[in-house]
């Protein structure tokens, strides 16, 4: 049996490959509803079209993708005694979660082996450590040691050599759920996207990655959150023109590495003494992260994003930072309460990448940017927004506006447009209290 998980995909697969040379594989998809509690409706859409492209795929190899609904240390066991495997097969898991599942699982499965293959990283967090054996806290130190592990080449796994077993019933539950446009799912939709970006974008980079008008990144996070692409896929189509690009699959390494020999640091501040800094709660602080979550507070780059985030499940990087530097520095609320927002909303939500991005903005985690370095939302915007492009596809109150109004669209002497809030707190003012407050935890003994 291949039970599939973060690895929605036949090419570049080794636990396929090894599955298969055990004799018919069985295909199966667990949704577990421990999993579905922290998934908004987009990522969990996004999830089940991929499953039924998965679906498709095996089918036309003369398989299908059984997707059974429950807790996988009893589904698992419950379909490989309906099935006879004599084993099951996964790539592993490193993530807290997911860890304990498969531990849980392998226990309940006694005498069949459940056997892990693989992972969804170029190198397998825990591999990279220092020459003692401790994990990296520094990413650039982490880096140059990634690299030089190097990695292995594309695993030739052919679905179409595989003995396929077709189960019936079982498919894929056609949940109906709010819909936002979302983008195409799979495998072969992972490879589209990634050809377009190696042919249009990835020469430009470094030099456009910042910006969000231009929107030129390469949007595989949700692919590669679900499998659908292996990064060593696209690493072995880079060359060493591409470190930019490389750097950036690395923070993902990177982070999964952390989490995976910190699992606490899902939740817990990497930096203990950070949590005990001075965070609002209360009535007001609720208004004010409502007022983030919807898109209105009265800055409008920072509107912007969450309003993307709200209409796409996605964000670009530069605005993932604007935004999360906003909540903390200039609204003063908890990371965590950010970082469960982004979970819920993002299609590509991925627990390591979120909580420490969350984290390094917030100034909590590892490679912490200095408390000091606090963004100011009109700056960044103006560096990296110039004409407004981004906000104004986002925040339609403000189409009209041009040049600084765009940024700055309550120095108007009309003022801001009817519909658009005044900002709700006045950053240079709260940039100065987040200051005090870090002061406070960062000079105590
Ligand atoms: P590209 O710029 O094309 O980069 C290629 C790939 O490299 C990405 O798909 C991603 O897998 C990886 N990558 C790039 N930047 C980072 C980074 N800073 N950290 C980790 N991996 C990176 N990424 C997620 O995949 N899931 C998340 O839940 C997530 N939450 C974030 C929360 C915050 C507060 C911040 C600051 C960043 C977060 N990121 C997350 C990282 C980053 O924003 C996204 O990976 C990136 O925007 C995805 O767009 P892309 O595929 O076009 O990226």
């Amino acid at each position: 049996m291949l039970w599939f998980r973060r690895d929605l995909r036949l090419g570049d697969h080794p636990a396929l490959m090894r599955a298969a040379n055990e004799g018919p594989v069985v295909a199966l998809f667990v949704l577990d509803p421990a999993l579905r509690a922290t998934s908004g409706n987009a990522r969990l859409a996004f999830l089940l079209a991929s499953l039924r492209s998965l679906d498709a795929d095996l089918r036309a190899h003369g398989g299908s993708l059984t997707v059974r609904v429950g807790k996988p240390d009893s589904v698992v066991p419950e379909m490989v005694r309906e099935s006879g495997a004599r084993s099951v097969h996964i790539s592993a898991d490193f993530a807290p979660y997911g860890a304990e599942r498969d531990a849980r699982v392998a226990e309940t499965l006694g005498t069949v082996p459940l056997v892990r293959t693989g992972s969804p990283y170029a190198v397998a967090p825990g591999r990279v450590t220092k020459e003692d054996g401790n994990p990296y806290k520094v990413f650039s130190a982490f880096y140059r040691a990634w690299r030089a592990h190097g990695w292995r080449g594309p695993a030739a796994s052919d679905p179409s050599a595989v003995d396929w077993v077709a189960a019936d019933g079982d498919g894929v539950p056609e949940t109906p759920l709010a819909q936002i446009p979302l983008p195409e799912a799979g495998e072969q939709a992972a490879h589209r996207v990634w050809q377009k970006f190696l042919g249009s974008h990835l020469a430009h980079y470094p030099d456009v990655r910042d910006r969000p008008d231009l929107d030129h990144t390469s949007r595989l996070s949700p692919y590669l959150k679900f499998g659908a692409i292996h990064p060593r896929t696209l690493l072995a189509d880079l060359t060493p023109d591409d470190e930019t690009f490389v750097k950036e699959l690395a923070w993902r390494e990177f982070y999964a590495a952390v989490l995976h020999f910190w699992p606490s640091s899902a939740h817990d501040y990497f930096q203990p003494r950070m949590a005990t800094m001075a965070y609002e709660t209360g009535p007001d602080a609720d208004e004010m992260f409502e007022a983030w979550a919807s898109g209105n507070t009265g800055y409008p780059i920072v509107d912007a994003g969450m309003r993307q985030l709200l209409g796409e499940g996605w964000m670009h990087n530069r605005v993932r930072m604007i935004t999360a530097s906003f909540l903390v520095k200039d609204l003063h609320l908890e990371w965590t309460r950010g970082a469960r927002h982004f979970m819920h909303q993002l299609i590509d939500g991925d627990l390591a990448s979120n909580q420490h991005g969350w984290q390094w903005v917030a100034g909590t985690g590892t490679d912490a940017a200095p408390y000091f370095r606090i963004f100011n939302p009109v700056t960044q915007g103006k560096k990296f927004d110039p004409a407004g492009d981004y906000i104004r596809r986002w925040v339609p109150e403000l189409s009209a506006l041009e040049g600084r109004d765009i940024h700055e669209p309550w120095r108007r002497a009309a003022g801001a447009p009817s519909g658009y809030p005044p900002p709700i707190v006045e950053h240079a003012h709260e940039r100065l209290e987040a200051l005090a407050r870090y002061k406070s935890v960062t000079s105590s003994p």
